[in-house]
């Protein structure tokens, strides 16, 4: 039987890799399992080398504590990973909401008062119902939906800013996305000190941000790092567990949900079907360049319709990427997949010359488009996710566990973090 302190971590997204360092950190003797050759899930580098592509877009917000809180213990200066800034959602004309400095409460009335495109009733109506949402506690019906809490507000109140941050925040159509986590967000992003409603846009590739250095710090800590190993059953074996014949005193399973329904289901088969009911939303991530484009924002919002997939844009050659390079983003994607992958980049692209021709001096030209069919689960009101306990001395971690967040970095980083301290004890 193997010692108490032998743990595996079985997934080297960012949960996995929460996990294993909160482990390791602690003591433990740690083994990562990850089947694909490289580590950071969905959250890391793609393309070829030198491409500067990441799996997709990813946008943090200063709320993210316990993902900051990590990056700097593994060494990693908030300055070279983000660009930080005010929270703004502008579009190309410069018009939009644009926090100023300081507590993110008084910004965020100042930032409505000063939208320049709103009536003054609707800026009001804004300030009045977020006034109410902060008096209830950011908490309201648990059946409701975000489109049902903001059914009052004036119609570009809620497509301007609502449905575009709803998408942003939760990967679901405010149609459908779950109330009571967008105002938990909500309130996280307002209510939790100075700088937490600021945008982290990432600067640097996003294995850079965390998996690379997370890798690094786990070796030198003394785990067994074993990539390219899909892990294919959990047994139990008194009251140790064995990984393809290896023993191990705690398991975390820090897959994606499927993965893990499949891995659990012969130890909890009530886990394994919560897991395996989930469903998903996909994001597409159009990347394109147009010789010296420059937009005036490093992330633009976009006005997004039946016509217009994308409901943002991002500056890489502002983020520290190619010149020229920009990244489309198009969450909740699941009705431009039904046309097509290749019909969504077209649209991408039309809408792009559209919105930006202002900025495209020379041709844009596809780059590459970033499918994730299963980008995150879709966060529905009343749904009920598998929670992190499965049985004694085997637990679950990833932006899918139960938790007060959507499927975010933070999410899935707050999940490893708690399942490393369940397995002290
Ligand atoms: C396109 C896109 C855009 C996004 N944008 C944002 C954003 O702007 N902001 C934000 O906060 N979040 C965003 N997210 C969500 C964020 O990326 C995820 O919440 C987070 O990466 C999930 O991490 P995880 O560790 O829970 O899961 P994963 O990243 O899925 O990690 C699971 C790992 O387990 C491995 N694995 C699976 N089965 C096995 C097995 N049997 N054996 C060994 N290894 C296995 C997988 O290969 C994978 O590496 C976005 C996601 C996508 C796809």
């Amino acid at each position: 039987m193997s010692a108490p302190g032998e743990v595996a971590v079985i997934g080297a997204g960012w949960s996995g890799l929460a996990a294993a360092v909160e482990c390791a950190a602690g003591g433990s003797r740690v083994t990562l399992f990850e089947m694909a050759p490289i580590a950071g899930g969905r959250a890391r580098d793609a393309g070829a080398a030198g491409e500067g592509l990441d799996n997709g877009q990813h946008i943090c917000i200063g709320a993210y504590r316990e993902t900051l809180r990590l990056m700097a213990r593994l060494g990693v200066a908030e300055a070279d990973a983000f660009v930080r800034l005010p929270l703004r959602l502008v579009d190309a004309e410069g018009i939009g909401l644009r926090l100023p400095p300081g507590p993110p409460g008084l910004a965020f009335a100042r930032g409505v008062l000063r939208h320049r495109r709103w009536t003054w009733r609707d800026r009001f109506a804004l300030l009045r119902t977020a006034l109410g949402w902060q008096r209830s506690g950011f908490r309201c019906d648990a059946r409701s939906t975000v489109a049902e809490l903001c059914a009052s507000l004036p119609e570009p109140v809620r497509h301007e800013l609502v449905e575009p941050l709803c998408v942003a925040a939760l990967n679901t159509p405010a149609e459908s996305a779950s109330a009571t986590v967008f105002l938990r967000v909500l309130r996280d992003a307002l209510r939790s000190g100075r700088g937490s409603s600021d945008l982290l846009l990432p600067r640097r590739g996003l294995s850079a941000l965390l998996p690379t250095p997370a890798l690094a710090s786990l070796a030198k800590m003394g785990a067994a790092i074993r990539l390219a190993h899909r892990v294919d059953r959990i047994e139990a074996d008194g009251s140790a567990w064995r990984l393809d014949g290896d023993p191990f005193g705690a398991v975390i399973v820090a897959t994606s949900a499927i993965e893990a329904a499949r891995l659990v289901a012969p130890h909890d088969r009530a886990w394994s079907e919560r897991a395996a009911a989930l469903r998903y939303e996909p994001i597409v991530t159009v990347y394109a360049t147009s010789a010296g484009a420059r937009l005036p924002e490093p992330m633009l919002a976009l006005h997004a319709d039946a016509e217009r997939p994308a409901q943002f844009v991002f500056d890489r050659g502002r983020l520290g990427g190619a010149p020229g390079l920009l990244a489309f983003v198009v969450s909740g994607a699941a009705d431009w997949l039904e046309r097509g992958a290749a019909e969504a980049e077209r649209a991408v692209l039309a809408q792009a010359r559209e919105a930006l021709g202002a900025f495209l001096r020379e041709p844009l030209c596809p780059v590459r488009t970033i499918v994730e069919k299963r980008a995150t689960f879709r966060c529905t009101p009343l749904l009920e996710r598998p929670p992190m306990t499965i049985s004694p001395g085997l637990f679950a971690a990833g932006d899918h566990v139960d938790g007060p967040y959507p499927a975010t970095l933070e999410g899935a980083v707050r999940s490893g973090v708690a399942a490393a301290r369940a397995t002290i004890g």
